[in-house]
Formats: structure tokens, C-alpha cells, sequence
């Protein structure tokens, strides 16, 4: 290319910019990506500065868009029942790694984490499109297996599989999976509507999910360093079976039902439990205290944490993958929620200017860092 031409380009990405055509644009995207004083790294935003960035400005036209970005699932209005909307995609070697996750599994899991979402807006999941994209390095039987696991958490969780798409790709494995449900328009628990003074809740137990993973990695490293060697996985059936088969809590949302008690902000707990309190906090304008000593791990999590010399506090925060409920309540529900079983008050909301804390077993306060699952800055 001559200094000439390159100046013409120059000087028609410049014209460009100005008329915004989308077919030129399209050269100016590339020019841009190629010039290092433009280019801001994905890393700089972190996964959730980047879903801000692009969709910053983005209001809704139709009068039916309750709710769009911003929470586990879109709202749409329909009357007195709303439609709830999510997404998720899963891309080999980023999300799952099928050295060590059975096919079966890993369809379940896509299938649950979607359906997951939809609980985390008090709605129920009723339908499932599910997009592959697989290369040729995959079987008829292979995608059975994936499509087993699918079909179970359909079944379990009592959603239709209503379409999807199947395309090839170069090399990998790629699941994109929307899920569709429905609520009640006034039963929708949104993450943004905690008030000060609420108890912070939190299903289940927390951590497993990152120590199955953990256990996973290593025994694939001692397997890949010698093929003869067996996993090691003895008695650490629980932590695994957090990892690679976790399940939507809707069986929790029955148990506040019955109980009288409708949470004043939900969500599920996918990237850790700092992650998502602090969604809940921001979003609702509030400050928040969590007690170390109030938080639920399981002794297996515990065990395992110790082996790898990680503090089982640490992965309870910033682990991520249990897919248990965090949420808020009113004070005066707290005789009710204690007589839940398998709910945890782990702390309680206070107002923006007391900011977001950990409270160590020690006493000492902690401010709770976001660090947890973010794939972009990893
Ligand atoms: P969750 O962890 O509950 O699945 P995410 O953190 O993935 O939620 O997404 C947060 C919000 O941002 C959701 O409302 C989601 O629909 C929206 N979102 C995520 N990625 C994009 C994107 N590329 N474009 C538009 N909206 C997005
Ligand atoms: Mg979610």
C-alpha cells in the first residue's frame, strides 16, 4: 500500500465517521481495531463497564419493555402477567472445559443456569431455545449426550424446549440458550428495590461450586502431566457435584410462599456472593454490612479450601457458580425467615453513605470488592 492510498483511507475513515454508513463503517471498525491510539482493551471496562458502555443511552420504545438490561431476566408487559427474558452463552475453554465436564452435564448445567435467572425474578421458566455451534470434531452421539443432559432440566424444571439454531464453527463447542418465563406482574422481585434496614438472605450454602472447580484443574493438570495416574477425587463428591450439576432454586421461592414471605429484591448468585450484593446495593441505593461468621459453607467446601491454602470466606465472596438465592426482607419477617430451613440472614442493608462491608469474625471491616468471575479480566 502507498503512502497515498493510506492517506485516502485516512481521509474517507475520517468522512465516515462523520455520515455514519453502516457498510463503511464496517472498514472504519477494522482501520480502528488497528490503530493502537483508538484501541481501549476490553479489560479496561471488565465485563459489566463493558455491558454499560454498550448499552448506555439504550431506552425502551415499546410500552410493553418493563424492564430491559440491568437485571436477571428482561420484563415485558402483558397485562396482568409479564414475560421474562434471558440469555446466556457458554463457549468452550472459557466457560467449560470437556477434558473433565461429561457432555451430559454440561447440557443440564446451560440448561439450569438459564432457568436459574428466571427464578431470580420470582417468576417460572417455561420455555428454552437452545443455539449450538459445533465443529466437526463432535459426534451425533456427543451432541445426544448434550442433548440428555438438556432434556433432563427440562423435565425436572417443567420447560419446553421451543426451538434454537445450529450452525458449524471452525473449532469448539459454543451454547447460547434463551429462556422464556412467566410471573405475575406485581410477584416480579427486582434487584434494585431493597430498603434500608432489610435482612440480606441467602440460600444454600456458598463456595462449592469454585472448589469443585479447583479439584477439577488440578486433576487435570496431574492427568495431562501423566496419562497412567487416576483422579483423585475421593470424598469430594459434593464440591463436583456443585460444579457440574448445580441447581435453579425454585424450590426456595415455594418455601418463602408458603412461609408469607415475598423478598424485597432477588437475585441469583452466578459470579459470587460480592458480585451480587453489591448489584443489589448499587442498584438499590443502598449500603450493606455481611457477617463472615453468618456465612454458610459446607464443611466439604471447607476441607477442600484448605488443601488449596485458600480462605473458604474468600470463596464463599468471589467464588461464584452456586446458583443458590441471595435477597433482602423486611426486619419484621425475621421470625419467619429463621423458621425457614436452609436460609441464612447473612447481613442487612443500611443506607449509601455506610458504604459496603465485610465484617471480619475478628471485627475488622472489609470493604466488599467485586474480584469474583470476571472472564475479562482474568
Ligand atoms: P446474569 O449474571 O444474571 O446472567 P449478566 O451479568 O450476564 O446477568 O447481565 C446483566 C444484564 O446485562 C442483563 O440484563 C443482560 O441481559 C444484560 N446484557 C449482558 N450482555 C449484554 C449485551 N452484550 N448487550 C445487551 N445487554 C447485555
Ligand atoms: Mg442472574
Amino acid at each position: 500500500m502507498t503512502v497515498n492510498q493510506i492517506v485516502a483511507i485516512l481521509a474517507l475513515m475520517r468522512r465516515t465517521k462523520q455520515e455514519e454508513s453502516l457498510t463503511l463503517q464496517f472498514k472504519l471498525i477494522i482501520m480502528i481495531d488497528n490503530d493502537p491510539l483508538k484501541r481501549t482493551e476490553l479489560s479496561a471496562l471488565g465485563e459489566f463497564g463493558l455491558i454499560d458502555h454498550l448499552t448506555q443511552g439504550i431506552a425502551p420504545v415499546n410500552s410493553t419493555t418493563l424492564k430491559g438490561v440491568g437485571d436477571d431476566a428482561a420484563v415485558l408487559d402483558h397485562g396482568d402477567m409479564v414475560t421474562l427474558v434471558s440469555k446466556d452463552l457458554l463457549i468452550e475453554g472459557v466457560h467449560f472445559d470437556l477434558t473433565y465436564t461429561p457432555l451430559r452435564h454440561l447440557g443440564y448445567k446451560a440448561a439450569v443456569v438459564n432457568i436459574s435467572d428466571i427464578v431470580a425474578m420470582n417468576g417460572k421458566a417455561e420455555q428454552l431455545l437452545v443455539g449450538i455451534s459445533v465443529s466437526n470434531r463432535f459426534s451425533v452421539e456427543a451432541l445426544d449426550e448434550l442433548y440428555a443432559g438438556i432434556r433432563l432440566a427440562c423435565e425436572k424444571y417443567k420447560v419446553d424446549l421451543v426451538g434454537g439454531d445450529t450452525t458449524t464453527s471452525v473449532s469448539g463447542l459454543f451454547i447460547s440458550v434463551t429462556v422464556i418465563g412467566r410471573a405475575k406482574k406485581e410477584d416480579v422481585i427486582y434487584r434494585s428495590t431493597a430498603r434500608e434496614h432489610d435482612l440480606i438472605c441467602v440460600s444454600g450454602d456458598l463456595g462449592g461450586a469454585y472448589m469443585g472447580l479447583l479439584l477439577l484443574e488440578r486433576e487435570k493438570k496431574v492427568y495431562q502431566a501423566n496419562p497412567q495416574m487416576q483422579p483423585d477425587l475421593e470424598g469430594n463428591d459434593y464440591v463436583l457435584e456443585r460444579q457440574l450439576k448445580p441447581e435453579a432454586r425454585a424450590d426456595v421461592l415455594i418455601k418463602l410462599r408458603e412461609a408469607g414471605v415475598k423478598p424485597t429484591a432477588l437475585i441469583d448468585i452466578s459470579d459470587g456472593l460480592a458480585s451480587e450484593i453489591l448489584h443489589i446495593a448499587k442498584d438499590s441505593g443502598l449500603g450493606c454490612r455481611i457477617y463472615e461468621n453468618k456465612l454458610p459453607i459446607d464443611v466439604v467446601t471447607a476441607e477442600v479450601a484448605a488443601e488449596f491454602t485458600i480462605d473458604p470466606t474468600t470463596a464463599a465472596m468471589n467464588g461464584g457458580e452456586d446458583y443458590e438465592l441471595l435477597f433482602t426482607v423486611n426486619v419484621n419477617d425475621f421470625k419467619k425467615i429463621s423458621a425457614i430451613q436452609g436460609i441464612h440472614i447473612i447481613g442487612h442493608m443500611l443506607e449509601k453513605a455506610e458504604g459496603e462491608y465485610l465484617i471480619s469474625n475478628g471485627g475488622s471491616l472489609y470493604p466488599i470488592d467485586a474480584q469474583g468471575f470476571n472472564h475479562m479480566k482474568a
